[in-house]
């Protein structure tokens, strides 16, 4: 038994109480078995308790257990319940801030360093579903960026310019090219960036946990951990059902963060991102609908996000009401932009309607602390995090076994939580309905 004065026990409010189900989702409803992952019983040692099963604990944890650490995550619902398992599915390169703006925050050699890491992100996640043979529909076609603003469409051509300089795989497709790309006039120009694609993103999650359990990780669902306390040298994670402690703990939790650790919350600001989908579409309609069968999100106001899966259904994405969603009606809006773009799309049946909550920051970069001896939080991706939080595992992963933070390709900075953090959900409400609106408009 731990003796000691725990320097920090906090039970946790959320997720604690009990295990939910997985929200009904295209991805829910289509997506292949998932491997079993029973609740923590009892008590027991590890080297490393990962807390959150989504693509960035589920990737530490791989990371660390093929460098032969023994791992243990623990998740409050199942593998893939959060975002990870209800996003887009683009595995979209880069971060939000272009490389030069990267490299003139961080300086040449760690803001280089991020550039060739977040930009590199998809390589390395097709590399791993290739390495672990998962089954998730990954397919490398691309990922076009799209404006149809004269504003925006400079800033394309700039993100393009600063691509093209640093030889990454970028073309720029003025008006009639990004027409031919898109299947739509609406666009004026296009990047094109062809390391980016799709995936099937609950597959991908369930992939992982089981990648991680053959490579020799424990992964525990229903497990929410209600405390962390440090004594002796060794956190104690503590959840309904039994307790592990380890030297190092590492919090995956992104946009359902909740208050295991003092001012993490309200480091980052939750916001709920809203998917329709249509039926599988006849090949008459779906051919001339982004036909290169890259993923497509918009430069704009409001990011609107767009692909056709394998099997020829169309997905649009956006931002939507602040509160869970089970069906396409509460995103009409949506499916009326994906008609405009595509008339040929008016007879389509749209089936499908779901939404889940990304964590955004304020310096639109995502974030890694190490707010106590072994302790490492990461989170913030601004929903780019399907390739970013998988690569980013790797990066935990070894700042876990010991790589000094200087040696890490992402700043590893202190929690810097937000003033007035309740009214930030609030002013993003107010922003999405601003966003609308100017797009409606035109301005
Ligand atoms: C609708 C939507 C569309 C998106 N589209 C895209 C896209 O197309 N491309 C892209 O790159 N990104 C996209 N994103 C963002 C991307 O999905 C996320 O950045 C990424 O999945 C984050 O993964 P994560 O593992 O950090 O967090 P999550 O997947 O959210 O996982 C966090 C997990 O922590 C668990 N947890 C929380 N508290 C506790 C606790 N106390 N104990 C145990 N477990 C706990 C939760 O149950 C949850 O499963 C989208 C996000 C949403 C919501």
């Amino acid at each position: 038994m731990l003796t000691g004065i725990p320097i920090f026990c906090k039970p946790q409010k959320g997720p604690a109480s009990s295990m939910q189900p997985l929200p009904p989702s295209l991805y829910a409803a289509t997506a292949g078995p998932a491997p079993p992952t029973p609740p923590l019983v009892g008590d027991r040692k590890a080297d490393i308790v990962v807390v959150g099963a989504g693509f960035t604990g589920l990737s530490t944890a791989l990371h660390l257990a093929e460098r032969g650490a023994d791992v243990v995550v623990v998740e409050a619902n199942e593998p893939g319940w959060g975002a990870s398992g209800r996003n887009g599915g683009q595995v979209n390169p880069g971060l939000k801030p272009d490389p030069d703006e990267v490299e003139a925050d961080f300086g040449p050699d760690l803001g280089g360093r991020m550039v060739r890491f977040a930009w590199g992100a998809p390589e390395t996640t097709f590399a791993l579903i290739r390495r672990w043979q998962i089954a998730c529909d990954a397919r490398q076609g691309g990922t076009l960026r799209a404006a149809y603003r004269p504003t925006h469409a400079a800033g394309v051509r700039r993100s393009a310019e600063q691509g093209i300089r640093r030889g990454l795989p970028v073309t720029l497709l003025e008006r009639d090219a990004a027409g031919e790309a898109t299947g739509t006039d609406r666009y004026l120009a296009v990047i094109r960036d062809a390391s980016g694609g799709d995936l099937q993103p609950l597959d991908y999650a369930r992939g992982l946990a089981r990648a991680a359990m053959q490579a020799g990780a424990a992964v525990h669902g229903g497990t929410p951990v209600t405390a962390l306390a440090r004594a002796e040298g060794r956190w104690r994670v503590a959840t309904p059902t039994g307790t592990v402690t380890a030297e190092t703990v590492i919090l995956g939790t992104n946009g359902y963060t909740g208050d295991l650790w003092p001012s993490l919350r309200r480091s980052v600001v939750p916001v709920f991102s809203s998917i329709a989908a249509t039926a599988p579409l006849p090949e008459a309609v779906v051919r001339n609908i982004m036909p290169m069968r890259s993923s497509l999100y918009e430069s704009g106001h409001i990011t609107v996000y767009l692909r056709v899966d394998q099997q020829n259904r169309l997905l649009i994405g956006g931002r939507g009401p602040q509160r869970p969603i089970a069906a396409p009606s509460p995103v009409a809006y949506l499916i009326r932009y994906a008609e405009r773009l595509w008339p040929a799309l008016n007879d389509a049946d749209w089936v499908h309607g779901w939404n889940g909550q990304l964590a955004m920051t304020p310096d639109h970069y995502p974030h890694i602390h190490q707010p106590a001896p072994g302790l490492i939080c990461c989170m913030g991706y601004n929903g780019r995090g399907v390739a970013l939080s998988t690569a980013m595992g790797g990066e935990i992963a070894r700042l876990a076994s010991g790589t000094p933070a200087e040696g890490i390709d992402m700043p590893v900075t202190p929690i810097r939580s937000m003033p007035f953090h309740s009214f930030w959900r609030i002013g993003v409400a107010a922003k999405v309905v601003q966003g609308r609106l100017r797009d409606r408009l035109g301005l």
